[in-house]
């Protein structure tokens, strides 16, 4: 068993001074690790595959920042483009190169965007890629899918995943509504059945390709290929919230991956490396709609910044180099396979849900499809398991409906570790 983990007292004394000066002493919600219990740790540094709490314990990180990680902590290659971007000026509110440089690094892995906006967050690429679809359309219907999060703007916070889903308040307060319909994912009819009950009304589907927020819950065959013909069939735009497959499932995404073609993607995350980054992209007729070329408006004091262009850049790079999703394939299949046995053996209910890099272990049985199967997972014993895996040196995300991730700074002596962690883990909780 790797390091035990015992004192956390300057992460207690730090989360209790946090509390008097954040809302429950976060900046975002799943951090402050209600669903699991104990004390979030405060982080002072992470490098490669680890990172290091305040009370000096390491952990192989599988949260990689919720995704962005996917070259580990503090690349090399990233932190000196940060740097030698920083020493040219941090912001002008002008455009730069990079801007130029980073869109055609995503143009180039995603065929379906002819033009792309930079914002700072995923939240912003979605919120706007509605507005533009509610131009485009001139409807006002947004369908999406329970247990899929796309950020916080209002009328996406329906049956939300993620934060709202682990919190128990997956449709939050203040928001309006009435004009989006969340469905079932992996459900063809209802989406039928949908248009068919609000004929042209329906602005847009969006959905995440891979189901990311409610864990790891893959496309079934067929339906992204059944969401594109119907949005098509029903005057609709198709939106690929690929905030977290994008870069992520394959160099181009989700859409590459299942061979179907959205009408706007938005991207987060990978994009950005680490700094904060989103994007919305798409035709070129949707796309023309946005200010300055066309009415529709949505600015930025710091979009398209240069350290965010920067860090974007030096890891899309990385990822371009020959094999690079093939490793992160054959270490991801490593953990999942490792992780999956070690469960058997113990005779715990887990059931693995992966796809590429990124995955979840589901403390149920039975295949995990949408958002009900999903629930039927034991969050109690996620909860211990987190916890457990805390202690012997591994760092989950803090909630059951959440992806983990493995980047290129794991490695097979890592992830077997991992799994070793995993064993006694799986044994702890179920004694
Ligand atoms: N869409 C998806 C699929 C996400 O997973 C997230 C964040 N986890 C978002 C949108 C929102 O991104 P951000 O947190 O950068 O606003």
């Amino acid at each position: 068993m790797s390091d035990v983990q015992a004192s956390t007292a300057r992460s207690q004394q730090l989360f209790e001074e946090a509390q008097e000066l954040l809302p429950g002493g976060v900046d975002s919600p799943v951090r402050a690790f209600k669903a699991v219990g104990g004390t979030p740790r405060f982080i002072a540094r992470g490098k490669g595959s680890h990172v290091w709490d305040v009370d000096g314990h390491r952990f192989i990180d599988y949260l990689a920042s919720w995704g962005p990680l996917i070259a580990g902590h503090a690349h090399p290659g990233v932190v000196a483009a940060i740097q030698e971007a920083a020493a040219n000026g941090t912001s002008f509110g002008a455009t730069t190169e990079a801007e130029l440089e980073l869109a055609r690094l995503v143009k180039a892995a995603f065929p379906s965007i002819d033009l792309v906006r930079f914002v700072s967050s995923g939240t912003e690429a979605t919120m706007t890629a509605l507005r533009l679809a509610r131009a485009y359309s001139r409807r006002e219907m947004i369908l999406k899918f329970d247990g899929g999060y796309h950020g916080h703007a209002d009328g996406l916070l329906v049956r939300a995943g993620s934060g709202p889903l682990t919190l128990g308040a997956p449709d939050s307060p203040g928001v309006p509504s009435a004009r989006t319909l969340s469905l079932p994912y992996n459900d063809v009819s209802a989406v039928r059945a949908a248009f068919e009950a609000h004929p042209e009304q329906i602005a847009a589907v969006i959905v995440e390709p891979v189901a990311g927020n409610m864990g790891v819950i893959p496309p079934e065959q067929g339906f992204l290929a059944h969401l594109r013909s119907m949005t098509r069939e029903h005057g609709a735009l198709l939106i690929f919230d690929e905030v977290i497959t994008g870069f992520r499932v394959s160099p181009g995404g989700a859409q590459a991956l299942y061979r179907v073609t959205p009408d706007l993607t938005c991207l987060g995350k990978i994009v950005g490396g680490g700094l904060p980054v989103g994007a919305y992209g798409g035709r070129r007729e949707i796309m023309q709609l946005i200010a300055p070329l066309g009415p529709v408006y949505q600015a930025g004091t710091l979009s398209g910044n240069p350290l965010a262009m920067a860090a974007g850049i030096a890891t899309l790079r990385l990822l371009n180099e020959p094999g690079v999703y093939d490793h992160l394939e054959s270490l991801s299949a490593r953990l999942g396979d490792g992780l999956a046995a070690s469960a058997r053996a113990t005779g715990v209910p887990y059931t693995i849900n992966r796809v590429g890099s990124m995955f979840t272990g589901f403390f149920c049985s039975g295949a995990i499809t949408d958002y009900a199967t999903a629930k039927r997972a034991d969050t109690q014993r996620y909860a211990a398991f987190f916890n457990a895996m805390l202690e012997r040196g591994v760092y989950l995300a803090p909630s059951q409906f959440e992806a983990g991730f493995v980047s290129l700074a794991h490695t097979d002596a890592y992830i077997d570790a991992t799994i070793d962690a995993g064993r006694a883990a799986f044994e702890a909780i179920s004694a």
